[in-house]
């Protein structure tokens, strides 16, 4: 089974576009409603039966059922026929709502996370039709319960052989859009883990780093404009709360920040269909993101969006081009020599690896060789770890080595084949 998400800019009429905007207010009312149910239920039990609570929860009786996605479901139904504006939605969708809300008290339940959020005005961006009708596709047009035909911008054909199972309707600073979901059951066999070996090094001095001495700039999105979204979120100060002018000027911010996102996924896939180019097995560290973000460069590796590249662009490039992608252990992977596996003590301001048997390369460049090495001994393959220390003593870079950013570099290539 695999699924495709394929996306479409929607060319609504007016009346179209009401419609979404009534719908995603009623979903949020939809959310919010339940979101209350349950966090209501959940204080009401907080304190004992022979104590009353300080802070004054309410009363639920004591045998009223914790309010459940089943619960809630038969509850909405009901309500439909003595709320119009309930029934005015598509039933599915609203349900997908509540469906949403039960997953994330789920995630809340394992991971030990806070309470899903009330939203505000505005603040439900999309929606789902979990069915579609018989034959809701049409060149340049699609079929969505409920608002009919809806034109779109065929950027791109419906892929063949699959067929279409929901339909998500995203609204954006810049319109709105449709997120088609195609399957098929097909199976696609895992790549195999042969051919060329490549360890990828991600960081903040170098967006990557690979084990072939390529080393690709890392792009400062967000901190180029930052300039730009501070003025605007200055004139958006100054405007009058809710006025004509200040949703004028908050839709430019939002529009920015729109902007910054595109731009950085598109310099995710661009790198990723790099490194498919000269790979067929990527080996890449299994870092914890969340905790790295919290840190004093935060906002500089959460600009960069390693986690989108290393858990979403890479692995669906990789796979659509048949190539493998594995996750290494990444624990010291900079302190660690490739060529002789000594450790060798780095800080995070030494930018450059060099030890005493001879190699001599940019730190990142080495914790990619490393990774590459720990892949391999794991794979049973030819390990550079165990090759003598001359391998790599006849290869130096300069300090901002140009050749090897266009490219990987031959010369290290050969020298670390030999
Ligand atoms: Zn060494």
């Amino acid at each position: 089974m695999i699924t495709l998400t394929y996306e479409y800019k929607l060319n609504l009429t007016k009346q179209q576009a009401e419609q979404i905007n009534h719908d995603l207010e009623v979903c949020r009312k939809v959310w919010n409603y339940a979101l209350r149910e349950r966090k209501d239920w959940i204080a009401s039990r907080k304190c004992p039966v022979n104590a009353c609570s300080v802070r004054g929860e309410y009363i639920i009786a004591a045998d009223e059922p914790y309010p459940s996605f089943k619960f809630q479901c038969q509850r909405l139904t009901a309500s439909k026929k003595v709320n119009p504006e309930l029934a005015s939605v598509n039933a599915q969708a609203l349900q997908q709502v509540l469906r949403r809300l039960d997953q994330a008290f789920e995630r809340r339940r394992d991971l030990g996370a806070g309470f899903p959020r009330f939203k505000k005005v505005g603040r439900m961006r999309s929606y789902v039709f979990p069915q579609l009708g018989k034959t809701p596709l049409g060149q340049g047009r699609v079929k969505l319960p409920s608002l009919g035909w809806v034109a779109i911008r065929q950027s791109r054909p419906y892929p063949e052989g699959f067929v279409v199972k929901q339909a998500r309707v995203v609204k954006r600073a810049s319109g709105y859009y449709l997120m088609l979901s195609f399957q098929a059951d097909i199976a696609i066999p895992e790549p195999p883990l042969v051919g060329h070996v490549v360890g990828v090094d991600v960081g903040l001095e170098y967006f990557l780093c690979t084990s072939d001495g390529l080393q690709v700039e890392r792009p400062k999105f967000f901190v180029e404009l930052q300039c730009k979204l501070k003025s605007l979120q200055r004139r958006l100060k100054r405007k009058q709360l809710g006025s004509a002018n200040w949703k004028k000027a908050q839709a430019k911010v939002a529009r920015l920040h729109e902007q910054v996102a595109n731009s950085r996924k598109d310099f995710h896939f661009k790198q990723a269909h790099k490194l498919c180019d000269v790979a067929d097995v990527i080996v890449v560290e299994d870092l914890n993101l969340i905790g790295l973000s919290r840190g004093m460069l935060g906002k500089h590796m959460l600009d960069a969006g390693h986690g989108q590249f290393l858990n979403s662009v890479l692995p669906w490039v990789a796979f659509k081009r048949g190539k493998a992608t594995v996750k290494e252990d990444a624990r010291a992977s900079s302190q660690q020599c490739p060529a002789c596996g000594a450790k060798t003590k780095k800080s995070l301001s030494d930018r450059w690896h060099r030890c005493s048997c001879g190699c001599d390369l940019p730190r990142d460049v080495a914790s990619g060789l490393v990774l590459r090495n720990r892949f391999q001994k794991r794979c049973g393959a030819h390990s550079a770890e165990n090759a003598p220390g001359e391998v790599l003593a006849g290869v130096s870079f300069g300090a901002s080595s140009q050749d090897s950013v266009n490219g990987e570099s031959p010369a290290i290539r050969a020298a670390l084949a030999g």
